[in-house]
């Protein structure tokens, strides 16, 4: 099964892909994350990502499509994956269904969209705070550590990253708005799309999307035709 998670840069995709992973068997592939992982380690992708990062520009489809359908083709996402952050084109989204059904036989599952006003977005963009080690998400406000600045898991010192500055974070808004937003009907069109509210605590939007997700569940046949699957149970 392959699910993605939809919304602008500060809707909680990050926050919810790491709740969700650890209920739902399924591996977490974030685009963000490998991008990060790449400019640390100083490869090629890294390299050439690390200026459009910066700017808040998209990185090109064509690289980022390759990183993504190299990490699907690993054991790790032999099941199936929930992918966070990509696709964010239309160009993305073709290929990423073409090569599913190339190399897979398989097609999305479902989008699942947080819906966040754009007032609160910027807001919440700059409270952001993330753990270099495991990568857990916090909020000053909406979701803080039970120490400040420390990691609930590893204890490791939270860290802010360079693009949710203030005015890098508004380009991204505006490149979201401009270029991922044609998602939103593309998969509507499809009948795909999971639409969720994600201004509510953390707890309420993972409950919803779990909920939405079981309602598919329940009933199998509907559900081996929308996700293309035959064995699988949604929520282990
Ligand atoms: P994220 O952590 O998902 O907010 O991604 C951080 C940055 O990585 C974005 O602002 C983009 O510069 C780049 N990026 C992540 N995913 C994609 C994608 N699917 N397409 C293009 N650029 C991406």
């Amino acid at each position: 099964m392959y699910l993605i998670l939809l919304g602008a840069p500060g809707a909680g995709k990050g926050t919810q892909a790491h709740i969700l992973t650890s209920r739902i068997q399924i591996a977490h592939v974030s685009s963000g994350d490998l991008f990060r992982e790449n400019i640390k380690k100083g490869t090629p992708i890294g390299i050439e990502a690390k200026g459009y990062i910066d700017r808040g520009e998209l990185v090109p489809d064509e690289t980022v499509i390759e990183m993504i359908m190299n990490h699907l083709n690993t054991p790790a996402c032999r099941n199936g994956a929930l992918l966070d952050g990509f696709p964010r084109t239309i160009f993305q989204a073709d290929s990423l269904n073409n090569a599913l059904h190339e190399r897979f036989n398989k097609g999305i599952g479902r989008i699942i969209y947080v819906k966040v006003d754009t007032d609160a977005l910027l807001q919440r963009l700059s409270g952001r705070w993330i753990c270099p080690v495991c990568q857990t998400p916090y909020h000053e406000l909406n979701n803080p550590p039970k120490i400040k600045g420390i990691c609930d898991h590893d204890a490791a010192a939270l860290y802010q990253r360079d693009d949710d500055k203030r005015s890098t974070a508004e380009r991204r808004l505006q490149v979201y708005f401009n270029q991922t937003m044609p998602l939103i009907e593309y998969y509507k069109k499809q009948g795909l799309l999971l639409e969720i509210n994600g201004q509510q605590s953390v707890e309420n939007v993972t409950n919803d999307i779990i909920e939405a997700l079981n309602v598919l569940s329940m009933d199998k046949e509907k559900k081996d035709i929308i996700l293309g699957e035959t064995e699988e149970s949604l929520v282990a």
